[in-house]
């Protein structure tokens, strides 16, 4: 029989429970446990595919097409479990199907309600996350408890643990100890309440996990204990991580949440949680002392999670080229009014995906600097078409090239609409989306990079590189290094006579793991490394705002 473990959260978002819910897979399947992870997100839309990344981070594309949240990318940097479709429901995605088999009739007449009827949806939508075979399923639900949009999923979860054998559910709920400077205490009551307001829908938490920036004072667990009717051992101290957030999965080890765990499921409690591999890697990182800096030009760079893989990838590199990688974020539409002061001093420039004209062409000339300067560069997705454009105008005299994404009507549209695309109005999940195999160049940088001659990479993405361009692009000393073998679309573009210059149409960032970091962003980090070390200028700008 699988074993589920729910993770709700408390007080207020932005916790870490996908980062917490991650650490717990990791540490069960550290123990030997197979899991499946499983998010379940309050809002309306249908996938997070159509949202902003202003509004709710980078979209995160698993190998079938699954337009999902990005906390599933954590889910696969932490763990082996499989996520597929079933991986990611929201409430709109329940109350589409629902309202479906109203209209096909199935419901014979009943009046369509949330209970049962929604709470209905949302239990088969978790037993339909639990992979077949695994021991536990794991299943976090997004939102804050006492939100509105969040209570028929907790309802669900309340009823689910009622028809599974006693025993069988854990309930983790993650909640915050706010720091008080003024009087210099950590405050309970947000917690209490917090947990007040699951006990009133008939939820008792089994393990309260408080995160906390100070350390929990002696008899902190006692009170909490107290108020929340949960066991004082039980409660768990997770302090803010200062380093990296592999940190993590160690530090609730420590903490002695793996026993507490494996003891409350009764599974086996006397084999070893084996973190050693994971804890070698961040006893390296700590040691690591070469630096390289890449700067990262894009729209959304504000928000951290608009690039949260791409970031999180960036640090794989670093840890399997032993050093630190250092990110400088630009804005795209900085760079265009300030110029390539901005890059000064750095190692390498990445030019992520994106949509839409803002800051494009400030991404155009940064790619402009990287080719002329011999700065390491690596494009992706969007930041690939502007590798292509940049080319066009500038080595193929092409002075009106353009992506027809952002101008449908110009005379050399070197990136145009894939001929599937054409007839497609909807937006929701209409991308080319999903993993896709592609066929490497023999000799080629990204054939040295990855080793193999066909690999799959995820893709989401409506426009391409327009193949009637190819003859030009080669004449001018592009290579084409790796090309969809069904279709003949390009996947990656290449300047062999740069020192680093990879354009790729996919998003290799979802591929990557700490411990197996993805091979252009391995090879992209060597690049820049390489580059700080022959870089004599050593200038290092202030503006270096994140540390990986
Ligand atoms: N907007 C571009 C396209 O649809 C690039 C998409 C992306 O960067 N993910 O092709």
């Amino acid at each position: 029989m699988v074993k589920h473990i729910f993770i709700t959260g408390g007080v207020v978002s932005s916790l870490g429970k996908g980062l917490t819910s991650a650490s717990i897979g990791m540490l069960l399947e550290r123990r030997g446990l197979a899991v499946s992870m499983q998010k379940l997100d309050p809002y309306i839309n249908v996938d997070p595919g159509t949202m902003s990344p202003f509004q709710h981070g980078e979209v995160y594309v698993l190998d079938d097409g699954s337009e999902t949240d990005l906390d599933l990318g954590h889910y696969e940097r932490y763990t082996h479990a499989r996520l597929s479709r079933t991986a990611n429901f929201t409430s709109g995605k329940i109350y589409s199907e629902v309202i479906a088999r109203e209209r096909r009739g199935d419901y014979l007449g009943s009046t369509v309600q949330v209970i049962p009827h929604i709470t209905d949806a949302i239990k088969e939508a978790i037993r339909a996350g639990v992979t077949p075979g695994v021991d536990v399923a794991i299943t976090e639900v997004g939102g804050t408890v006492g939100d509105i949009e969040s209570l028929p999923f907790l309802e669900a979860i309340r009823q689910l643990a009622l028809e599974l054998p006693h025993g069988d559910v854990l309930f983790v709920h993650l909640t915050l100890l706010p720091y008080l400077r003024a009087s210099g205490e950590l405050k309970t009551k947000p917690t209490q309440q917090s947990v007040g307001k699951l006990r009133e829908i008939g939820i008792q938490p089994d393990i309260l996990i408080c995160r906390t920036e100070q350390p929990m004072p002696s008899g902190m667990a006692k009170k909490i204990s107290l108020f929340c009717n949960v066991r004082e051992e039980f409660v768990i101290e997770e302090r803010d991580v200062g380093f990296s957030i592999y940190e993590v999965p160690v530090m609730l080890v420590e903490a002695g949440l793996d026993k507490l765990i494996t003891r409350h499921l009764g599974l086996p409690v006397e084999i070893e949680t084996d973190l050693s591999d994971w804890r070698e890697m961040l006893r390296n990182m700590h040691l690591n002392k070469d630096t390289c800096e890449i700067a990262v030009v894009g729209k959304y760079i504000e928000l951290h999670d608009a690039y949260k893989s791409i970031y999180e990838a960036l640090s794989h590199g670093g840890v399997k080229n032993h050093c630190k990688v250092k990110v400088r974020k630009i804005s795209a539409e900085d760079y265009l009014a300030q110029g390539e002061i901005l890059l000064e001093g750095v190692d390498g420039l990445l030019v992520p995906g994106g949509f839409g004209e803002r800051g494009i062409e400030g991404k155009i000339q940064a790619i402009e600097h990287a080719r002329k300067t011999g700065l390491p560069f690596f494009g992706i997705c969007l930041g690939m078409q502007c590798a292509a454009i940049e080319i066009a105008r500038h080595l193929l005299g092409l002075k009106q090239a353009h992506t027809a994404e952002l101008d449908p009507k110009c005379p050399d549209p070197v990136i145009h609409l894939m001929e599937d695309q054409r007839q497609r109005s909807e937006k929701g999940g209409t991308m080319r989306l999903g993993s896709m195999p592609c066929r490497l160049t023999p000799g080629s940088l990204a054939h040295k990079l990855y080793r193999v001659e066909l690999t799959a990479e995820r893709h989401r993405h409506r426009y391409e590189f327009n193949n009637t361009y190819r003859a030009p692009f080669e004449a001018a000393g592009v290579r084409f290094s790796g090309v969809n073998p069904e279709r003949n679309l390009v996947e990656i573009l290449e300047l062999p006579a740069h020192p680093f210059f990879v354009g790729v149409q996919f998003h290799p960032e979802f591929k990557s793991r700490p411990l197996d970091p993805h091979p252009i962003f391995d090879g992209f980090v060597a690049a820049a490394l390489a580059h700080s070390k022959g870089n004599s200028r050593g200038a290092r700008s202030t503006q270096t705002s994140h540390v990986t």
